[in-house]
Order: structure tokens, then sequence, then C-alpha cells
């Protein structure tokens, strides 16, 4: 982009002259439509998502069979949905803000298996890949037990079969260990920014990991480009794929059910807000298609982007989406929150969801350090730095003004995305970094 053409921007959009000066903002979406108004613009339906719901429930045998940890949920991989009101007070008072409804984190840091909201998505694709491979084989047929994907037979086609990924951390966790665990020989392309433990972990577990001196969009075309060539291997498509999209829209069905479970009711008089940290866009623009799908115009949703790699925010605003990049408007993608330092959000998800958001809003590092510590501190459930993205979102919807966000009648709901799988020694050096 040229320097007169983001002038032009600028003088469009007010906000976006203070993002290119590192400032934190709040957006408000003014392409927002009615649910049903945005699901007639996409080709993804309710059975979509029913048929993705579906066949995780066909998996869970299996799932519980080889991860022994989801045993308690029968083999489904789920979070849960916690009131944190000790953090809700803090957060009235750093903020100098009443927030008189109910405040939720929904904790995908527990996600069993990979500690991040990438046991959703990424998990169910591999899953999705592994029954196509076994049905074309003639290995299972409709109605059996999948708890027989352990068993050799399987492990020996999958063995002959190739899974590839480009990952800024948390989706290769989970694509290399479920794709590992079901016998696939396993490819991570992982970015320059993407943690040295999370490598040797995925090597630890006989993922081959190939590292680039690059940023995130490097490491996925060159998997992209490696994967083309050979017939046997799946390419998992952070930026396109409309598996993993679904995969993590079964989150809304999941949320809607935990939220009855606990007698919180969502209508037009008592709105839900969700507050989701935005990379590429697909684990949040799923979670929040799903969420649509459930509670209709009666929830709200926000991404949540650090300062230096609002992607999804420009490409929203500007209505570019994926032809624009944060280095246009002079950024430099550089944030400790890892999961989120993507520079060009995923075109597809940016259209799609265009229609459904509240709105976008950034975070700067300093403050997601200060609320990892906060939420340390008053609730003792420690998070990674993306995860924390998320925890400004009631504050930003209540300041500017959004109906009923500010009422008692208002359930918000931050989404933890990830920070289970993080060493002890790491999340140290996290907590230390507050206040600085
Ligand atoms: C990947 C990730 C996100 C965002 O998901 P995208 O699909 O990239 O938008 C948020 N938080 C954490 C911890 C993540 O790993």
């Amino acid at each position: 982009m040229n320097p007169r053409e983001v002038g032009v921007w600028k003088e469009k959009i007010p906000q976006i002259g203070r993002m290119m000066e590192g400032e934190e903002i709040v957006w408000l979406n003014p392409l927002l439509e009615s649910t049903a108004s945005g699901l007639a613009q996409t080709e993804l339906t309710a059975e979509d998502v029913r048929d993705a719901a579906d066949r995780l429930h066909r998996f869970a045998p299996y799932i519980k069979r080889v991860f022994p940890e989801t045993e308690d949920s029968e083999g489904l991989i789920e979070s849960p949905l916690t009131a944190i009101s000790k953090m809700k007070e803090a957060l009235s008072a750093r903020y100098g803000v009443s927030m008189p409804g109910q405040l939720l984190l929904k904790q995908d840091d527990s996600l069993p298996i990979s500690g991040s909201i990438k046991a959703r998505g990424g998990i169910y694709e591999v899953l999705k890949h592994a029954e196509t491979l076994a049905l074309q084989h003639g290995l299972i047929s409709d109605g059996e037990d999948y708890s027989r994907f352990a068993e050799p037979e399987f492990r020996n086609l999958f063995a002959t079969h190739k899974i590839a990924v480009g990952s800024t951390g948390n989706l290769g966790l989970s694509i290399g260990i479920m794709s590992a665990k079901l016998g696939f020989n396993v490819t991570v392309h992982m970015s320059a920014d993407a943690k040295q433990w999370k490598k040797d972990l995925l090597r630890e577990k006989g993922v081959t990991v190939v590292e680039y001196a690059d940023d995130y969009s490097k490491a996925v075309e060159e998997g992209r480009r490696q994967a083309e060539s050979d017939p046997l291997c799946h390419f998992i498509d952070d930026e396109n794929s409309t598996d993993l999209f679904l995969g993590y829209a079964v989150a809304g069905e999941r949320v809607a059910k935990q939220l009855k479970e606990r007698g919180t009711v969502v209508n037009a008089q008592h709105p839900l807000f969700v507050y989701l940290p935005c990379g590429v866009g697909g684990g949040p623009g799923g979670v929040a298609f799903g969420l649509k799908l459930a509670f209709g115009d009666h929830v709200h949703c926000f991404f949540a982007e650090p300062t230096h790699s609002p992607c999804m925010t420009l490409g929203m605003m500007t209505g570019l989406h994926d032809a624009v990049s944060v280095h246009d408007f002079g950024l430099d993608n550089k944030t400790a929150a890892d999961g989120l330092a993507v520079g060009t959000a995923s075109g597809f998800v940016g259209k799609t969801m265009q229609p459904f958001m509240d709105g976008c809003y950034t975070v700067s590092d300093k403050t997601l350090f200060d609320l990892l510590k906060l939420l340390a501190d008053k609730e003792d459930i420690h998070l990674e730095p993306s995860a924390l993205a998320g925890m400004p979102g009631p504050v930003n919807s209540i300041h500017a003004k959004v109906e009923k966000a500010g009422s008692t009648e208002a359930t918000h709901i931050v989404w933890a995305t990830g920070g289970g799988m993080v060493p002890e020694e790491e999340m140290n050096l996290y907590y230390g970094k507050a206040g600085k």
C-alpha cells in the first residue's frame, strides 16, 4: 500500500492513525447484520456444525482410550466455564468502571491433550482425515466402535500417509500430538517466533519439526508448497480450512449447554458478550460462528488482537481482508502474544465473519502481562499472554456503550485460549514481566 492510500484510510477511519501509533483501540463493526442475514451470505450451515459435532462423538470412545485424561468427559475434549468474581472486582478497580454483569472465563487453557483452543479445530481436522482414509480403505464402517482406531491395522495405514501444518506453535502442538498418536507421519513447519519448548516437546513425540527464520506466513507457505507435490500428504491449511473452522464451531452448542447447566439465561433481555483472542482467525471465527448458531442476535462477539498484530481488525475495517497486512500500516507484527503474531488474517474467515462480529479491539503487550499477573494473583489461573487478550473486553464494550453491556443482565465470557502446556519456568518469566 502506498503512503497516499494509507493517508486516505487514516482520514476515513479515525482509529487507524491511533493504531499506527501503537495505541489500544476499540472498533465497532458498521457492517454487523442480523444472524439470519449473515447466515444467508455464507455456504456454511448449522448442519455442517452438527456433522462436526457428530464426528467428535463418534471418535469419543477412541479419544477416551488413548488419552486417559479425557475419561471424566467420556472422550469429549471440553473445558470448564468458570466464574471469576475476584478478577471482576480487580478489573473494575483497575479501569475504574462498574461491571454489574456476570464475568465468566472459558478455560480452553485446560482443554485436554494440547492445552489450547487448537485442541478443538486442529484435533478435529486430523480425526476427520483419519476417518476418511479408514472408510476409503474399508477398515471401518458406519456405526462401528471407533476405539478400534487404536488398533495396529489403522496405525499401519496411517504410517503410509503424511500430515503437514505451518504454525506459530499451538496449532503445531495439537496437530502434531494427535497425528503422531494415530500413527501418521507428521511434519510441523514452525516460524521463528515459535517457542523452543514446543519444538522440543513435538520432537519428543516423534514429530518432524522444520524451522524457518521468517514469520508465520512463510512457514505456512513453505509447508503448503512441500505438501502439494505429495499426493499422500494432507496439508492442514490454517488460513483456508473449513474443517478447522467447523471443529472450532462445535464450541457454540457446548457453551450453550454449560450456560444452561449453571442457570444462566441468554435472551434479548439477557445478552451474552464474548471476547475472543484472534490470530489468523479460524479459532475465534469458528467459535463465534458456533455461538451465533446457538444464540443468534443475543450473542455479541468481539475479536481481540495485539496492538502490533491487528491483522483481522485492519482487514475488517478496510474490507480488504487478506489483501492487507499490518506492515502496510507500518506495524511490525512483533508481540509476546505468540499465538496472535499474524500479519495477515484469513480472508475466508474475515469475509465470512464480517456480518456477525460486533467489533474488534487491540491490546498492548504491557496490558497482556499486567492482566496475566492479575489473574494469577486473584484466581490462581495461569494463562499464556495471548490468552489474556479477551480480558479487557468487558471494559471495552462498556466504555463503547454497546447496548446492555453495562447492565446487570449481561453475561461476559472471556475466552482464555491457552496456557495449559506452558512449562512452569516459562510461566514464571511471563509473570515477572508485569508492571514493566
Ligand atoms: C491460535 C491461538 C489463538 C487464535 O487462533 P487463530 O485461529 O489463529 O485466530 C488465540 N490464542 C491462542 C493461545 C492461540 O494459540
